[in-house]
């Protein structure tokens, strides 16, 4: 039985090729829990169908995604769904539940949709700032809008990163500490000049140009596209992402143990100040 989606539509515009739209574009497409569930469940559908050869992810409106929806309540949600991933207990005192919630909500997520057996295909216009990044790593490949602009802003939040850590992998390695380090964002043509990035088209050609290439993978044979993915997804975990991003996610529950033993938040107190006064304004000033 298909599942029923409110935040994003999948469709099947061309041969072989699934589409799922993040469709909360009047929220910048701000995540929230349950649509990181539809995403995951429409990426589940796109796998299981035998038909699907390649999968394209894209957004609604004019950013792709704004990150995380700091207003949510993941744990209701998480508590609402069967989970991806085996570590549970959301509710547990002190660093174990926040890390468990995070688990299987952004890291475990996000590396799933990483290592799905079919190619996958982000088209990204606009904005995508921290967990935003974290829908367009995990795709194989990423076509950008020539206004896109990728980054992340975790550190600002006292937070070294976002909680699937593929900057190292996605970037040199002094691009990757100046993006934490000082926010810097990377425009379409920065992140196609250091390999982030596949094509930079116009705005307008985005989704013609990201369909054309999903086609052209789609008419391929499946198993030699899942065994291509699976082998260089195999010589990056080779040479030690997984446990790098292990010791990653680490630190990154530590950031949020540090400011919930000083002030009982997830993140830097002076942050939440400025997103509450940011919050007065139009929603799509809001991180
Ligand atoms: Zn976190």
């Amino acid at each position: 039985m298909s599942p029923t989606f409110r935040h994003i539509r999948y469709d099947l515009p061309a041969p072989g090729v699934a589409r799922i739209t993040l469709a909360r574009g009047e929220a910048r497409n701000a995540q929230n829990a349950r649509l990181l569930y539809e995403l995951n469940d429409a990426f589940d559908v796109a796998a299981r169908d035998d038909a699907v050869r390649c999968i394209v992810l894209c957004a609604d409106g004019p950013h792709f995604s704004a990150g995380h929806d700091l207003r949510d309540s993941f744990v209701a949600e998480l508590d609402r769904r069967e989970p991806v991933g085996t570590w549970c207990g959301y509710h547990a005192a002190g660093a174990e539940g926040v890390m468990s919630q995070e688990n299987e909500l952004f890291l475990g997520l996000s590396e799933r949709w990483r290592n799905l057996p079919k190619p996958t295909v982000a088209a990204v216009q606009g904005k995508a700032i921290s967990g935003g990044l974290m829908l367009v790593w995990p795709c194989d490949l990423i076509v950008a809008a020539e206004d896109a602009q990728f980054v992340d802003i975790t550190v600002e939040m006292g937070i070294p990163g976002t909680e699937f850590f593929h900057h190292p992998w996605e970037l040199p390695a002094r691009i990757a500490k100046e993006m934490l380090f000082a926010s810097r964002s990377l425009d379409a043509q920065e992140a196609h000049r250091y390999g982030m990035v596949n094509h930079v088209v116009p705005a307008a050609d985005l989704m013609r140009r990201t369909l054309q290439l999903a086609g052209r993978i789609a008419a391929r044979p499946s198993l030699a596209l899942r065994l291509a993915k699976e082998s260089v997804n195999a010589a990056e975990d080779a040479g030690g992402r997984t446990s790098a991003m292990a010791t990653a996610f680490a630190h990154h529950q530590l950031g949020h143990s540090h400011y919930r033993q000083l002030h009982g938040t997830m993140i830097d107190p002076d942050f939440l100040a400025r997103f509450a006064g940011a919050a007065t304004r139009p929603r799509e000033e809001t991180p």
